[in-house]
């Protein structure tokens, strides 16, 4: 694509981040965020049609990853953490880019000295190319939510699995979304809903990517107020990861970030990446979480 292309390709996206600060009309009604946490555990996930040619054999075995540490850049926050004597977490925000939410998320995370991983929906990433490639500027991770939000089992949609065939679509075009937008190669996938099977494991690690679940839901989808929010998010434990969501308005997420912020500190965690792991601890519902906390 020639230069002209991708400046008229980004226009909106870099008229919102000129002037980081200010936030531009540019916001699509996108209203709530996309991604509904499970609700309803893995026995009631466990009735999504399992056939030969689908992927919908329901399991929470899920997650392999880690949360450590990364160090500031120089474009990152002036005050980096600096005890993480009781190790690391990650933060991570689904359902972005948007115009919406992003560009005062990243800016209030700078402030904050957090650095977070973002499971970026490949559309999305493929319209804001720029927001984005501003998160990876902005010291953060941005990673594999699927091309367009579809639940891989059908299991919280009641939609039929997709074949093996749409999972990798699905999460094959999101990654490329991801390498053209950002430079980077995503490493990790969560899929939508926390929707997952044996297959779709298989699915994705054929393509190279580690799906990574939560520890705890912040709710943050909910409207509780930044309050709860808070209090919701430190319950986080070392090499535990948190969901919360980038999409949308998101006021008590942003009010939230400053506290969640010096909360860790207060327990001596900091913020960190995730790092594939062979080793976990309990996490994800019913499934093996698998986190250690490890200096980077
Ligand atoms: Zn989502």
């Amino acid at each position: 694509m020639s230069k002209v292309g991708h400046v008229h390709g980004w226009a909106i996206g870099l008229a919102g981040l000129v002037t980081f600060g200010l936030i531009v009309g540019t916001a699509v009604a996108h209203g709530k965020p996309v991604h509904r946490t499970s609700p309803s555990g893995p026995s009631a996930t466990a009735t999504a049609t399992a056939r030969p040619t689908n992927v919908g054999t329901v399991t929470r075995h899920a997650t392999h990853a880690r949360a450590v540490s990364t160090p500031a850049r120089p474009t990152g926050s002036a005050r980096p953490s600096v005890s993480c004597r009781n190790g690391y977490v990650a933060l991570s925000f689904d359902d972005g880019p948007d115009p919406a939410s992003t560009p005062r998320l990243l800016a209030a995370l700078r402030r904050a000295g957090l650095r977070a991983t973002f499971f970026d929906i490949g559309q999305r990433v493929a319209e804001y190319r720029q927001l984005a490639h501003q998160t990876v500027a902005y010291g953060n991770a941005v990673e594999d939510h699927t091309w367009d939000h579809r639940s891989l089992t059908g299991a919280s949609t009641r939609a039929p699995a997709l074949t093996a065939r749409q999972v990798i679509a699905e999460l094959d075009r999101a990654k490329r979304a991801i390498v053209s937008a950002t430079g980077r190669r995503p490493q990790f996938v969560r899929p939508p809903y926390g929707d997952t099977s044996a297959a779709v494991q298989r699915l994705a690690r054929m393509l190279g990517l580690i799906e990574v679940g939560w520890t705890v839901d912040s709710n943050d989808y909910t409207g509780i107020s930044t309050r709860q929010l808070v209090a919701t998010v430190l319950q986080v434990r070392p090499g535990g990861v948190v969901i919360m969501h980038d999409a949308g308005r998101i006021p008590n997420t942003l009010a939230a970030i400053p506290a969640i912020a010096a909360g860790l500190r207060a327990r001596g965690l900091c913020a960190g990446r995730l790092v594939p792991s062979r080793s976990g601890t309990p996490g994800w519902e019913h499934g093996t979480f698998y986190a250690g906390p490890a200096a980077w």
